[in-house]
């Protein structure tokens, strides 16, 4: 059985590299050395892992010149030849997978438990998308009396990707493998909390035959790379994973040329339990949608609605469940939650707990830092006695932090969920299919899962309302976003053209 002393054992030779030499941008093929630099840390102690290029407009400028070089030769590349070097990818990826989870769990903080399958997941979305790859430009034909219409789909052009710090790894390959296989050439931001995986990947992609320039890597902060990014003229469109007040920045930004955007945004997601639920699958499931992934998840269930007949019973065993969630080091098999991912959003999260006092509800589990493990651990913890018109209850926290709430029926139900700003996922658990399928029409949510945890499922449409986001991703959904569509009209020579200029 593998431990936490030969994890870290193991992680400590795959990090050495970056703390022996700053991580550069990777443009065109090269490693592009970093002029200057910010530091970055593990959410484990706060120790140092390194140094990364803190990319200028001028980085962003190279990166993207790189991109629009790229972009025409490998749209032209035949469909069957994208698929096999992204298949290629995905081989090293899958080869690759003790390295990519190691250092994704300590740059992280995410315990390895999950992160052993991030390697797994992007090899899958990149499998995934370049079987696909021939079809992309598949249209319709739309006939009509004098003419035939059909449709073609081509690749926009070069493209920016802006990732966020939670899962970077996976959510990276959820972006970037549909825009490779579609045509588009790509300029990828990651976030600047956990950077490291992004350069496995660009090495990945260079090893796997990717040309020099299709996946340009540029690192750095929001404000500066980012910014440059979204608003660089030769960028068409930016695919964005982030805080909703950043997507309205970025908006902004891309405003003056006119970019396409596509928004994965927050979340303050109900899971909704109605007594003729069944009860232990739906306990198993609110309590793994909120404390795995450190509650650092756009989809994470962070407000319980639970029918008021069974709160109270319901509420005790959900009590049990949290009080014994083991917390630790990421890098240990045992560990279901780890550090937050840095002191600033350490920070945020533990301001709710105060937030939470003042507004009168009940901390009946956590709502402290497990000083002993270290700085960022904060305990899964529990409200209880909460209103929906609370803070904790509107707002996203994105930590191991759930807030409860009764409700009476149906329509209170769904009036609950409904009344926040977010609209990303909803969870629902009844015996009961008629109410199953009216409260899957009526929560206002992109997503509604059923009697089910969050289940992954490629060709489906992923995204939010509301401001949980704009467009859909997964399946033909990704390609509508990285694509033109072109209507062709052919006339069959048999409608009349009306004459000018004729007397
Ligand atoms: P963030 O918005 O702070 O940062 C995301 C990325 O945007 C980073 O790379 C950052 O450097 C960059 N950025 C920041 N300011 C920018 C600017 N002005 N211009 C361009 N880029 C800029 O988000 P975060 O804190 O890294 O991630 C957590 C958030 O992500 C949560 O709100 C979570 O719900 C959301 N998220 C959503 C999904 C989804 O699919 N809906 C998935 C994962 C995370």
């Amino acid at each position: 059985m593998v431990t936490l002393s030969d994890n870290l054992a193991r992680a400590k030779r795959h990090l050495k590299r970056f703390a022996d030499t700053p991580l550069g941008h990777f443009i065109n093929g090269e490693t592009v050395p970093a002029a200057e630099t910010f530091e970055n840390r593990t959410p484990v102690d706060n120790s140092l892992l390194g140094h990364v290029a803190r990319g200028t407009p001028a980085d962003v400028d190279h990166a993207t010149a790189a991109a629009r070089d790229a972009f025409a030769p490998w749209r032209d590349t035949p469909a069957t030849k994208r698929k096999g070097i992204l298949h290629r990818m995905a081989d090293l990826i899958e080869q690759r997978a003790e390295e990519i989870a190691l250092v994704e769990s300590m740059d992280t903080g995410q315990p390895i438990r999950y992160m052993s399958k991030a390697a797994a997941r992007g090899a899958a979305n990149f499998r995934f998308f370049a079987d696909r790859a021939s079809e992309a430009g598949d249209g319709l034909a739309l006939p009509a009396d004098h003419h035939v219409n059909y449709t073609l789909r081509q690749p926009i052009g070069p493209v920016g990707v802006i990732t966020p710090w939670n899962t970077p790894f996976m959510l990276a390959t959820w972006k970037i493998a549909p825009a490779l296989a579609a045509g588009c050439t790509v300029v990828h931001k990651p976030a600047e909390f956990s950077p490291l995986t992004a350069t496995l990947l660009v090495e990945i992609a260079a090893e796997a035959g990717l040309p020099p320039g299709v996946l340009n890597l540029v690192n750095g902060l929001g404000e500066e790379a980012g910014r440059a990014l979204t608003e660089h003229p030769a960028i068409r469109a930016i695919a964005f994973v982030g805080e909703s007040i950043t997507g309205s920045r970025i908006m902004a930004q891309g405003a003056s040329t006119l970019k396409r955007v596509h928004f994965e945004l927050g979340g303050k997601n109900p899971v909704i339990v109605f007594d003729d639920a069944d009860l232990e699958r739906a306990l198993d499931a609110v309590v793994f949608m909120i404390y795995s992934l450190n509650g650092e998840r756009c989809t994470s269930s962070s407000r319980l609605l639970v029918q008021k007949s069974i709160h109270d019973a319901f509420v005790a065993n959900l009590v049990r469940r949290v009080e014994k969630i083991r917390i630790g080091h990421p890098l240990d098999p045992a560990t279901e939650v780890g550090p937050l991912i840095h002191p600033v959003h350490r920070s945020k999260v533990m301001g709710y707990m105060d937030v939470a006092r003042e507004e009168g509800a009940t901390i009946a589990v956590g709502g402290s830092v497990a000083d002993a493990l270290g700085p960022n651990y904060v305990k899964p913890t529990l409200f209880t006695n909460a209103r929906n018109t609370m803070r904790i209850a509107q707002e996203e926290i994105f930590g191991p932090v759930l807030t409860v709430i009764p409700f009476d029926d149906e329509a209170e139900a769904v009036a609950l969920a409904n009344d926040v700003a977010y609209g990303l996922a909803g969870y629902v658990w009844t015996g009961d299919v008629g109410r199953s399928h009216r409260m899957a029409r009526d929560l206002e949510a992109g997503m509604v899962w059923i009697n089910s945890d969050n289940v992954r499922h490629l060709p489906s449409p992923f995204g939010g309302m509301k401001a949980s986001g704009i467009g859909r991703d997964g399946g033909d959904y990704s390609f509508d976003f990285y694509m033109e569509t072109k209507n062709v009209c052919v006339a069959l020579g048999s409608h009349r053209i009306p004459k000018l200029g004729v007397t």
